[in-house]
């Protein structure tokens, strides 16, 4: 039986980067992916096709707004090309999965095999090649990254075939004319944004009170105003009942919040209602590895409850974010080469929502940063002044500092803006050096540019400590600026 240092199981952002960083400090490793590719639920049915169409709608409005920008463009002209959208999506999905195929060539002691893999003891594991007959593996460790798959609703109906999730959605053989989006949380407002872009009617519901429960209530609200402005009708505090098949779509029975009984039509009905472990077949009753509705447990390190078993990425529940499986992945890997390590934590973490504007998240939100103890204070930018989101003919957007009272740390930085998703570098930079207002709003930030927002917004932390004041916005506890004080 062959023998391997480690294991990994998953060829997506976790297991990928731990396998080819495990191979380039020698270890003899085997990365087993179910798939046909490396790159996981982000590559082919996540990040990148999402941000695909994403592109292509931000560049339709760019055109449909170009009058403002003194370009006359003859705007009935332009029409949604649907299959040239999805076989640029091919293409770049195709190249990306091949370079990391060539890249993982490269390293002698890794070897990929596309199969599946199912542990059969807590050293063992029996893979099933995609073509080829089935063998057996022996192994000092094991890396467990297999990702999560979308929740079903439990209601009747979500089996029809016009209903479909994150997994068919960049599929479509056409663009559909009506699209009920069922689930209000990034995946949802992003796909519920570039389908009304493209023309389409789109439905969004959500069972809770608001859109992205997670997200900064102000800024969640700010966005949630500007997708009905853009003509998503949006329904929250709902509970859906029934999905009923129609001749050529489905209609989605639900309840509104005073018990009111609606239906709307969708020629589709996107499902996107979160996503659950994918712990399917693994095997992980030959072993002690515990897992839960969240994902399989994993403590900071990621050791599971097993010796020698780690797992990471979305398999072990929240946050599931591309960047943060890598994070972990990579921390997991120099931990094993036996290098010191500091494993990532939430409160570093950084996510990108890209919706329109795009919402930037990095470290705690205000109720995070108050549960974990801290005397909290908010500082605030307002983009409706700000040069840049002027020029770019965006001004409008919000960007909260959440810091310490006491020390002035920086503990978390909160945006809506078009651009945002560009500036949250800085701002995970800061949160993982550690720094304090002071040192963000010392730093030179380039004019105009957004990120400018996070040194103006400091610099009002600082004005007013040395003028003792309170700060001249209305919330209590937070300062305010809504324009640049030294610029153009
Ligand atoms: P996955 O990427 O799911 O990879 C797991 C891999 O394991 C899969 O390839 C699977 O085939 C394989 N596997 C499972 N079981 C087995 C087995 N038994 N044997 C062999 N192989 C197996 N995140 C971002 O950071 N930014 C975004 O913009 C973003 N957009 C998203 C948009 C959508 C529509 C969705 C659905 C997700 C998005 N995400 C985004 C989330 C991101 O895709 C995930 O967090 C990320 O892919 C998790 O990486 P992972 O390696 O843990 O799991």
């Amino acid at each position: 039986m062959e023998k391997f240092d480690v294991l990994v199981i998953g060829g997506g952002p976790g297991g990928t980067p731990a396998a080819l960083a495990l191979a380039a400090g020698r270890r003899r490793v085997l990365l087993v992916e179910q798939g046909a590719g490396l790159g996981g639920t982000c590559l082919f049915e996540g990040c990148i096709p999402s941000k695909i169409l994403h592109e292509s709608a931000r560049r339709l409005q760019a055109i449909q707004h170009a009058g403002e920008f003194g370009l006359r463009i003859p705007v009935g002209d332009i029409r949604v090309d649907w299959p040239t959208i999805l076989a640029r999506k091919a293409a770049i999905l195709q190249h990306r999965s091949q370079s990391a195929l060539e890249h993982a060539r490269q390293l002698p002691t890794l070897r990929v095999q596309f199969g599946r893999a199912a542990l059969t003891g807590p050293r063992s594991a029996r893979i099933t090649p995609r073509s080829g007959d089935p063998f057996e593996v022996e192994f000092a460790n094991a890396i467990i990254a297999t990702g999560s798959q979308p929740n079903r609703l439990a209601v009747p109906g979500v089996d029809l075939p016009r209903v479909i999730t994150s997994e068919q959605v960049f599929d479509l053989e056409r663009l559909p004319e009506n699209l009920v989006v069922i689930g209000g949380g990034p995946v949802g407002v992003e796909m519920a944004q570039i389908f009304a872009a493209f023309g389409t009617r789109v439905t969004l519901l959500e069972a809770g009170r608001r859109i992205l429960a997670p997200v900064d209530e102000e800024i969640a609200l700010a966005l949630q105003a500007r997708i009905v402005q853009q003509g998503v009708s949006v329904h929250t505090d709902i509970r859906v009942n029934e999905i009923c098949h129609t001749g050529d779509g489905a209609f989605v029975k639900f309840h509104d919040h005073t018990g009111a009984p609606h239906e709307i039509y969708g020629e589709y009905i996107l499902e996107v209602t979160g996503r659950h472990a994918m712990v399917d077949g693994l095997g992980l009753e030959h072993t002690s590895v515990r897992f839960d509705p969240h994902g399989i447990r994993a403590n900071a390190m990621l050791e599971t409850d097993e010796p020698g078993l780690y797992a990471v990425g979305d398999v072990i529940g929240q946050p599931m974010f591309a960047h943060w499986a890598t994070a972990q992945a990579l921390a997991l890997a120099r931990r094993l080469l036996g290098h010191p390590t500091r494993f990532p934590t939430p409160a570093v973490n950084t996510a990108v929502i890209f919706s329109i504007p795009e919402v930037g998240i990095a470290g705690l939100t205000e109720a995070e940063a108050r549960a974990a103890g801290h005397d909290v204070e908010i500082a605030r930018y307002d983009f409706r002044a700000d040069a840049r989101a002027q020029v770019a003919g965006h001004a409008d957007g919000l960007l909260k500092l959440v810091y310490d009272r006491a020390t002035h740390l920086l503990l978390g930085v909160h945006m809506l803006a078009d651009g945002a998703a560009s500036t949250m570098g800085e701002a995970a930079l800061a949160l993982s050096a550690g720094v304090t207002v002071e040192a963000l709003a010392s730093s030179i930030h380039p004019h105009p540019t957004l990120s400018e927002s996070f040194g103006l917004a400091a610099r009002s932390v600082l004005s007013r400590a040395s003028h003792g004041e309170p700060g001249n916005s209305a919330a209590p506890g937070s300062t305010a600026v809504s324009a640049p004080e030294t610029t153009a």
